[in-house]
């Protein structure tokens, strides 16, 4: 029988795990603190192992329609701009692994999820809901929205992101670590930049101690980029926090002049820096009737643009959990560890690519890019997982006899 869910967090995550669960024939609702559900205007990279997802909930053409299908990776020596690796996409990705590598605009993707929680359930997302708590029953869980209305489910999880009420109430105020770097991030009207400025790639320029990934979203309207780099006495978290467009020009002086013309065509009004940090792994996810989903349990700094696609996948393993597991307790025991270990394992890649990305020499990155197997070695595992599949009970070890 379906059960009552809440979902604390209208972002990727929340919705992609509303639809999901709607899909299956549970009643949910979604509580968001913000007045409207916007996603800020930037890019997110969709991989097989989320896009096979998002098909599952009817998203192909909503996702054709307004994505970009890259057709490479292209590392390139921030300087003098020489391709000194490349990662096929486009139909090879779909070859490989099963589904498209999609280049979305967040706006786009957050507003297909939400025509989709919409269609299936119309109302259930409820904005100007900031849940503070909740309280845990026997038979129930009940959670405080800010103003002291309350709401009772058989479930609820925290899609609440990396600055979580929920995990705060589950494992206490943790610190998190700031790693010293940095992530600028800014968009471009196409019509601002040289005809045939760059094809539908992604390029990753890499240069002493920073890099800057670019790629086309929204059909090719916008180029989208993020640079990374190292800014010790930054700290602040979140989306929309300004910074000086001319301290983002002093950060990539002396990448090549494609960069320059890029920076050069930006709105200087619309410059922004969030501060990557890094959190503990959380011991466990859940408790009888209250767990966690996306960034409020596995944060990562974004080199291997697997946050979102995480959350998507968390959603789409919650949904098969619950409907295997004998009880909500199994159902949860099932979800966490079907999911810890491999969130567990992307962070923790994730924060080390820094190191593959930053090198001082040219030598040094093109000894770091020679063997080609560690990247193709990581795409199995990363790109064929399918959360729709994948067993979620560990198989019985056989034994002679
Ligand atoms: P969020 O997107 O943070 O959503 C949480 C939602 O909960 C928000 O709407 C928030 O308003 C709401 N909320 C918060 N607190 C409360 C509360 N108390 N009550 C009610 N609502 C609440 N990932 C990729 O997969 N691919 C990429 O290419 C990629 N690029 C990135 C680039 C950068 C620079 C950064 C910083 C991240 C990138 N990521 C990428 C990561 C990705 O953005 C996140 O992992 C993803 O957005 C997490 O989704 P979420 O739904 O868990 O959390």
């Amino acid at each position: 029988m379906g059960k009552k869910i809440l979902i604390a967090g209208g972002g990727i995550g929340g919705l992609a795990a509303a639809a999901g669960l709607l899909q299956a024939g549970h009643d949910v609702e979604v509580f968001e603190q913000a007045p409207e559900l916007t996603e800020v205007g930037a890019g997110i990279q969709v991989s097989a192992n989320a896009t096979r997802v998002l098909y599952n909930l009817g998203l192909k053409k909503a996702l054709d329609d307004v994505s970009v299908l890259p057709q490479r990776t292209e590392f390139r020596l921030h300087d003098t701009g020489e391709v000194i690796s490349e990662i096929p996409l486009g139909p090879d990705h779909e070859a490989k692994f099963g589904a498209p590598y999609y280049h979305v605009y967040r706006p786009d993707i957050l507003r297909m999820l939400r025509e989709r929680v919409e269609a299936l359930k119309p109302g259930c997302i409820r904005l100007n809901a900031t849940v503070e708590g909740y309280e845990e029953q026997a038979d129930r869980v009940v959670m405080t929205l800010k103003g002291g209305e309350t709401v009772a489910g058989d479930l609820l999880i925290g899609a609440d992101g990396i600055k979580s009420a929920i995990r705060e109430q589950m494992h206490g105020a943790q610190e998190a670590e700031f790693t010293g770097q940095v992530a600028w991030r800014g968009m471009i009207p196409a019509e601002k930049l040289p005809d045939d400025f760059m094809p539908p790639v992604f390029i990753n320029w890499m240069g002493p101690r920073r890099h800057m990934v670019v790629y086309w979203v929204n059909k090719g309207n916008y180029l989208n980029f993020v640079g990374c780099t190292e800014k010790p006495d930054w700290t602040e978290v979140g989306w929309t926090i300004k910074a000086p467009w001319e301290d983002l020009k002093a950060d990539y002086e002396g990448f090549h002049p494609d960069v320059q013309t890029m920076l050069d065509a930006m709105d200087r009004d619309s410059c922004y820096c969030w501060a990557l940090n890094i959190r503990p792994r959380l011991p466990f996810w859940s408790t009888e009737r209250v767990t966690l989903l996306g960034d409020s349990c596995h944060p990562t700094i974004p080199y291997m643009a697997q946050g979102a696609v995480m959350a998507i996948e968390d959603g789409a393993v919650l949904v098969r959990a619950l409907d295997e597991g004998r009880d909500l307790a199994e159902a949860l025991t099932l979800y966490e560890q079907a999911r810890i270990d491999r969130t567990a394992r992307i962070v923790n890649e994730s924060t080390a690519h820094a190191q593959l990305y930053h090198h001082d020499t040219h030598k040094a990155f093109r000894d770091a890019f020679a063997d080609k197997q560690p990247a193709a070695d990581r795409a199995k595992w990363l790109y064929n997982y399918d959360p729709l599949t994948v067993p979620l009970r560990p198989k019985p070890v056989q034994t002679d006899g």
